[in-house]
């Protein structure tokens, strides 16, 4: 399933309602469309080309609530040219969207399964949203695990939110590389949580994002389990220009990341997943 941009070369103005400084070098913006009627959706998981005038557009995913398109938000590491400048911009600057783009998680298929929703740093900003879903529908679902790992305590992002996750039923699992003085949680790799957490294979379905060599590490270990590998989805990165698979950037084997994926089921793609950003 898709939701597809009125037009995939349209630039739609947004205004910058809110800025949120996340975490070191990590900025979420709350975007407005300036014409209410710009009939925008997404589904989870999906991504919009962020455009700034004069300087270039980025993928970015959604990290907000899809039932709610009006009030997008995203969530970026300054990395380079696009995203450096948009860590300069303020409330009530622009920032042109063309999107939705790519694949979403397949969270209509996983109704009535267990969902294990398995994150690494950023990599929470594209889930998101589909832990919104799976909240916003909870009685669809069976068991919900979110296991979440960062760097450090420092560099966890939505920390604000876990509690509002577990009270809405969601067992929600943290663990950070490297603590700190005060860190009181999991020390380990976000793959040793998911060895621990008890399934049951033939009824679960694993989304996964962060570090492509961790989403290996969490899909095989899911496999290792016993769970097929078309139940396993990732997220993947490549390097994206014009975002409907006509450029060729984001090919990746047969693949286009921006129209095939970036969401792909495991069993599509592991053979191609040690190729490196080109
Ligand atoms: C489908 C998709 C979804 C994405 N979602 C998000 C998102 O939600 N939030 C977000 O912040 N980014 C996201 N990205 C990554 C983002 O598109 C890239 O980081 C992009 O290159 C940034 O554009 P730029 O012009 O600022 O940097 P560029 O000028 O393109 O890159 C500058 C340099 O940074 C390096 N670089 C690129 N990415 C990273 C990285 N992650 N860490 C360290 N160095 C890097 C590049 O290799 C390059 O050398 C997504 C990418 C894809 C394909």
């Amino acid at each position: 399933m898709t939701a597809l941009p009125v037009s995939p070369w349209r630039v739609s103005m947004t205004t910058i309602r809110a800025v949120k400084a996340e975490t070191p070098g990590v900025t979420t913006y709350d975007l407005s469309f300036d014409d209410p009627a710009a009939g925008y959706s997404f589904l989870p998981g999906q991504f919009n080309m962020l455009y700034l005038p004069g300087i270039g557009e980025s993928a970015i995913s959604m990290s907000s609530d899809a039932a709610e398109p009006g009030k997008l938000r995203h969530t970026v590491r300054a990395v380079g040219n696009v995203t450096r400048a948009m860590e300069r911009l303020l409330t009530g600057d622009k920032i042109g969207v063309r999107g939705p783009f790519g694949t979403s998680w397949p969270v209509e298929q996983s109704r009535g399964n267990d969902v294990i929703v398995a994150a690494g740093g950023l990599g929470l900003a594209p889930l998101r949203p589909a832990i919104y879903h799976l909240i916003r529908h909870r009685s669809s679902y069976g068991r919900v695990t979110v296991l979440y790992g960062a760097r450090s305590p420092a560099d966890l992002l939505y920390t604000d939110e876990y509690e509002a996750w577990h009270s809405a039923g969601l067992d929600v699992q943290v663990t950070v590389d490297v603590g700190s003085a005060d860190w009181q949680g999991s020390i380990g790799f976000v793959t040793t949580l998911l060895s621990r957490v008890p399934l049951e294979p033939t009824r679960t379905d694993v989304f996964t994002c962060g570090p492509e060599v961790m989403m290996r590490f969490i899909a095989s270990g899911a496999v290792n389990r016993g769970i097929a590998a078309g139940r396993v989805f990732v997220s993947l990165e490549r390097n994206m220009n014009c975002a409907v698979g006509l450029c060729g950037h984001c090919q990746f084997g047969s693949e286009f990341v921006c129209k095939d994926g970036p969401v792909f089921p495991f069993d599509r793609v592991r053979r191609l997943m040690h190729v490196e950003n080109i």
